[in-house]
């Protein structure tokens, strides 16, 4: 594998796989460019290093092939702005239009190619597809770590095709630097916060996480299937029947591995599923008939609080509630206040998945962690200790 930053782009073309996949309003103006601004390092410094630059993506999930909905041309306009270089867009990612354009690409300048997904190849990961890709350029940048678990045509097979010519962009790299960080050498106390809705998504991760952290919070969602497993009474809160043998393994094995397990003592309870509903606060094994928890009461916070607050490395996935509804997300904004406490006194916090993440920008957070994970499924499996095929095909 070749290094993006000593790599000789003069005169090349640089085919990146970037993760343009970000949400448009109705208009299709993009509501959040976050995505768009993490690959501009990348783009930049192949143009800087006088060479061309090819970007190809996928936007949502479109099934019946071309779709003007899921155009990539709709984000011409927000990339331009974040790069201050014109963008050129090749209607179908493949083809003769594309070949032509790329074939014609001069130094410091950029081609965007029409949605990947558009072709039911890219991810089957066929492999003529991504030959198709791979003789548009000289050079293949991996930049797209949300997808990096995938072995599609663009993320994984195409790089093949550069045999020596093949390597993560700075968005990839700092995500691998990072996750690594937290895995490899954990400065102790380590902490895993696991949030969300379900145990039975969770569970794998918080299996394998045992034999790494010294301490592990379990709430959102799930507390109410490790509530109602212990026998208590959660009323209509969220509940995984089929779960109750898991989640009392996890009690066990925790035990047993010497981790604290720190659960939800109580809960911000509600009988109508509304932002405005009226609330009362119950113990999180008491809840009454027609109630349901959808966020971690005072104590919890106040407990979850005094746990995080000591830790050295802080590893957050799930929110502690339904934060989308403002009056839901006090719990999560107080586990984020205990992150950017800790963090501020020299813990390392890598907040991972896109609700956690989304939790941080809601409440205007993101400078107080040490670093927003872009990737959702593919950080959960790298953590679990899967090898990522988008990562194993730039390595090996
Ligand atoms: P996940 O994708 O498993 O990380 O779950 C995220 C979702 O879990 C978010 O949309 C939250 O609204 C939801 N969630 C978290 N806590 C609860 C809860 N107590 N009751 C219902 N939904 C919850």
């Amino acid at each position: 594998m070749a290094s993006i930053e000593t790599y000789d782009f003069k005169g090349k073309r640089a085919i990146i796989r970037v993760d343009f996949n970000v949400p448009l309003d109705e208009n299709f103006n993009v509501t959040d460019d976050t995505r768009i601004r993490a690959a501009i390092p990348t783009i930049k410094k192949v143009l800087a290093g006088g060479g061309s630059v090819i970007l190809m993506s996928h936007l949502g999930r479109p099934k019946e092939g071309p779709t003007d909905k899921f155009s990539l041309r709709h984000i011409i306009p927000a990339l331009e702005k974040n790069l201050g270089v014109k963008v050129d867009f090749a209607d179908d990612c493949i083809g003769s239009q594309a070949s032509e354009k790329a074939a014609a690409l001069k130094p410091g300048q950029v081609l965007l190619l029409e949605n990947l997904r558009f072709y039911k190849e890219e991810e089957k990961g066929d492999e003529k597809f991504a030959e198709k890709l791979a003789s548009l350029a000289d050079c293949y940048i991996n930049d797209a770590f949300g997808t990096a678990h995938r072995a599609h045509a663009s993320t994984t097979i195409i790089a093949k095709f550069f045999p020596a010519d093949k390597m993560f962009g700075y968005v990839m790299e700092g995500e691998l630097k990072a996750i690594d960080k937290v895995l490899e050498a954990p400065e102790r106390p380590f902490i895993a916060i696991l949030g969300g809705a379900k145990v039975s998504t969770k569970i794998t991760i918080i299996e394998k996480l045992f034999s790494k952290v010294d301490v592990l919070i379990a709430a959102g969602g799930m507390t109410y299937t490790i509530q109602a497993a212990l026998g208590g009474k959660i009323g209509k809160s969220m509940c995984e029947k089929d779960q109750f043998d898991t989640a009392l393994r996890m009690i066990e094995k925790a035990k047993e591995m010497g981790v604290k397990l720190v659960l939800a003592e109580d809960a911000v309870c509600i009988s109508e599923f509304r932002n405005d509903a009226p609330t009362q606060i119950c113990p999180a094994n008491d809840i009454p008939d027609g109630w349901e928890g959808v966020d971690i009461g005072p104590k919890t916070r106040k407990k979850f609080a005094e746990v995080i607050e000591n830790c050295k490395t802080i590893l957050w996935n799930g929110p502690m509630g339904v934060f989308e509804m403002d009056n839901f997300a006090a719990g999560s904004k107080a586990v984020a206040d205990a992150i950017a406490v800790a963090t501020q006194k020299g813990a390392f916090s890598l907040i991972g998945g896109g609700d956690s993440v989304a939790c941080i920008n809601k409440f205007k957070m993101a400078d107080k962690v040490s670093y927003n994970s872009t990737g959702g499924g593919a950080l959960l499996e790298y953590i679990e200790g899967a090898e990522l095929p988008g990562v194993a095909a730039i390595r090996k």
